[in-house]
């Protein structure tokens, strides 16, 4: 059985991302007669307070995006909030105990040693934590809280990406030791997909190809916690009319914009047809969308929104 799964960041009103996402994901799992499941990820309690999380909720059933297990509707993988699954996340890290290490650097520090960045802007590890002793560990953790990194090793994860084709990265060389938790004690997003992701028996992941390179990392979770991996697949990112990321700040990407502008039925055709399934552009519901997307028709490359999107 295909599982699906929603799972925004509810720090802000839902926006055209988020909704693309989420029609890509309803599309390919309900294509294949399957579930769809409902996960708010709020680790960052403070940037997602629960009001962003209900009302991004109504925006779903407004859209008429349908899910089977979720907060309110419930089911049985939950809790559906990932601030409320800590517990799975501390267990999961415990069993990667032997390669995890205390990390002390500070943001200036990580800066200052950054090994070569990545193309997605992010600094490589440069391993610095790594290979303290014991003593310089309690030396240190007297003065900060460490955050809590996992060894990576020097060799290639590669991957099929169900839209985006064959990937690979070396994890040592392409991103170094990466966080699990937070100097605070937020698990980090890496972590917490891969254990909410298993235990809900997802099969398919689809999200934004922002999110293809933190695939690698992903995968070697999965190795190390042995658990089975679901399919990928990455969709191109949208950007803003002139060719920049769209951000929390394009206000007219919002939610509460778009709905005072036009039908639910009206966005998702234009949606649809912006990313390459619907020719038409004719306003359409989601079930009506189902005989006419498919994967092959999205594009690879970044799709840049016009002026006036019901124009
Ligand atoms: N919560 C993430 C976001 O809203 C998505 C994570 C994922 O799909 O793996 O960007």
């Amino acid at each position: 059985m295909t599982v699906g799964r929603f799972a925004p960041s509810p720090s802000g009103r839902i926006h055209l991302g988020n909704i693309l996402c989420c029609l890509l994901a309803w599309l390919s799992a309900r294509q294949k007669g399957g579930k769809v499941v409902l996960r708010i990820e709020d680790l960052d309690t403070a940037r997602c307070p629960r009001r962003y999380a209900g009302q991004m909720i109504q925006d779903l059933r407004w859209l008429g995006l349908d899910w089977d297990e979720g907060p309110e509707t419930g089911g049985p993988d939950g809790p559906y909030f990932q601030s409320e699954r800590t517990a799975l996340y501390q267990a999961a890290l415990e069993k990667l105990e032997g390669l995890v290490y205390p990390c002390f650097c500070t943001r200036a520090e990580l800066h200052a040693a950054s090994a070569p960045h990545r193309e997605d802007g992010q600094a490589v590890y440069a391993g610095t934590c790594r290979t303290l002793t014991p003593a310089q560990r309690a030396e240190r953790a007297r003065l900060r809280a460490p955050a809590l990194r996992i060894q990576v090793p020097d060799r290639e994860f590669s991957f099929i990406d169900g839209h985006m084709g064959p990937y690979t990265e070396n994890l040592a060389r392409d991103c170094g030791d990466f966080l699990l938790r937070r100097s605070d004690g937020m698990f980090a997003y890496q972590l917490a997909v891969v254990v909410d992701d298993a235990a809900m028996g997802v099969t398919e992941v689809v999200r934004g190809a922002d999110l293809l390179s933190s695939t690698p990392r992903q995968l070697y979770l999965y190795q190390l916690l042995g658990l089975t991996p679901p399919e990928f697949y990455h969709f191109p990112l949208l950007l803003a009319p002139d060719g920049r990321r769209l951000s929390k700040r394009d206000a007219d990407a919002g939610l509460d914009n778009l709905r005072g502008r036009g039908t639910a039925e009206a966005l998702l055709g234009r949606l649809a047809q912006l990313a390459g399934f619907h020719p038409s552009g004719e306003p359409s519901t989601a079930m009506g969308l189902l005989g006419e997307f498919s994967w092959e028709s999205v594009p690879q490359a970044d799709i840049r929104l016009p002026e006036n999107l019901f124009s």
